[in-house]
């Protein structure tokens, strides 16, 4: 039996990955350790959909590679190439691969290399964990997609999209609240196409759960507005139950219509308006999130200029943003690219814009009291998350897992600051 380190990068789906895959570790006899100085082996469970997001990972993958190492996620899939340049007896294990994760381990520790990335997991419903946040129950409720966006790495690592039973997914939602969880992620790489191949979606999966007795919270991962316009209405309806924090997290990615279209996303600007005109309608108070890629190559200043007004007119609380990054494999690389000074210049206006309206957004916030659900220790303190999923930060001594009233009192570009009140 082996001491085994593992580390993950990435989306809440990569995490929850990492976290079955050390259940299977543990259930197979091996010790997991906190640290690679202790390790036997190594397993790093890698992103790739940024391209500095892949040059960290082949630079840990490198620092990695003196001891056996397995190198699991998406960077693997997509570019196998890639990381046997730079360590040829690294063992692979793919995202959709994680039944083969102790075959391969063991080979590994042989040192017999095993590459794992075909496609052989049914689903990942049901697979011993051992969580990151005992807090947190992170839930993957399908794998893939049913878009082609031009820019996109994931869509090679992830594939087309396969959706887990809705009733396996209650069954393991309630596996995690039995265990302690008080948040449940449900997440996938698009959670707006779920069930769409097996006759259900998601409003319906968020009503069966929210069906559960127990007391916690249900987080609806991120969605494609593509798909959006089918499922809007009963969505925002299966929002109504207490339990389901207002957040939605729907990447628009640009303001522009031919941009949208040469990235093959599948929507236009004003299905993001609509979804979010719809929220903010129903519910006084919700946060959306979205994601931004500044420098995509058909994006001309005249484009830029709609994202910019875009974000002034829907004031998302949260914007991921991203300049753009030709990955290999995807058909954006293949286009003519923007200078990168002209991409450097343009994402650091929306930088400052989107700065300027969550601070905003959040300074609204400041007088409000109300229950906060603490799950996570910060160096300085604990933070939480209210009804709208907004993050609060106390520096009282609470315990996570545990709900208290607070108040806000002040509030920074991305958190609302508090103190408990009882
Ligand atoms: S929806 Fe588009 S961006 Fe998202 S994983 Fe699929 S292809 Fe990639």
């Amino acid at each position: 039996m082996a001491k085994i380190f593992v580390e993950a990068y990435g989306c809440s789906a990569s995490f929850a990955d990492s976290e079955m895959i050390s259940g299977l570790i543990q259930n197979g006899g091996h010790t997991l350790v906190e640290d690679s100085s202790e390790s036997d082996l190594n397993i790093v469970v890698t992103c790739s959909v940024k391209d500095a997001t892949a040059n960290k990972m082949i630079h840990r993958i490198k620092s990695l590679k003196s001891k056996p190492l397995v190198v699991a996620g998406c960077l693997p899939k997509a570019e196998k190439n890639t990381v046997e340049k730079f360590t040829e007896n690294a063992s692979m294990l793919g995202p959709n691969s994680l039944g083969k994760t102790l075959q391969v381990i063991d080979s590994a520790l042989k040192g017999r290399k095993q590459i794992a990335l075909e496609d052989s997991d049914l689903s990942k419903v049901g697979l011993p964990k051992v969580r990151l946040n005992p807090a947190v129950g992170i839930v993957e409720i399908a794998s893939g997609c049913m878009s082609e966006c031009t820019f996109c790495q994931t869509k090679l690592s992830k594939g087309d999209l396969s959706s887990y039973r809705l009733g396996d997914i209650v069954r393991q939602v309630q596996t995690e609240v039995n265990e302690g969880c008080k948040e449940v992620w449900l997440t996938s790489t698009d959670n707006g196409c779920y069930g769409f191949d097996i006759g259900t979606d998601l409003p319906s999966l968020v009503n069966a759960v929210v069906e559960i007795p127990d007391d916690f919270m249900i987080r609806v991962g991120m969605m494609n507005p593509m798909y959006m316009p089918r499922i809007k209405e009963n969505l925002i309806e299966s929002y109504d139950n207490d339990k389901v924090f207002k957040f939605l997290h729907v990447p628009v990615q640009s303001g522009s219509d031919k941009v949208l279209h040469d990235m093959k996303r599948g929507h236009t600007s004003g299905t993001f308006r609509e979804i979010v005109k719809k929220a903010k309608e129903r519910f006084d108070n919700f946060t959306i999130s979205t994601d931004i890629i500044v420098g995509f190559p058909s994006e001309t200043k005249e484009d830029f200029e709609k994202t910019v007004r875009l974000l002034d007119e829907t004031r998302p609380d949260v914007v991921n943003l991203s300049r753009y990054s030709a990955r290999p494999g995807t058909e954006a690389a293949e286009m003519k690219q923007i200078d990168v000074a002209e991409v450097k210049q343009r994402s650091k206006v929306i930088f400052e814009q989107i700065n300027k309206i969550s601070t905003e957004n959040n300074q609204k916030w400041i007088g409000w009291r109300g229950r906060v659900l603490f799950d996570e220790k910060t160096d300085d303190g604990v933070k939480g998350r209210n009804f709208t999923y907004k993050p609060v930060f106390v520096r009282d001594g609470v315990d996570i897992g545990q709900w208290h009233t607070v108040e806000i009192i002040d509030a920074t570009t991305s958190t609302l600051l508090g103190k408990i009140s009882s």
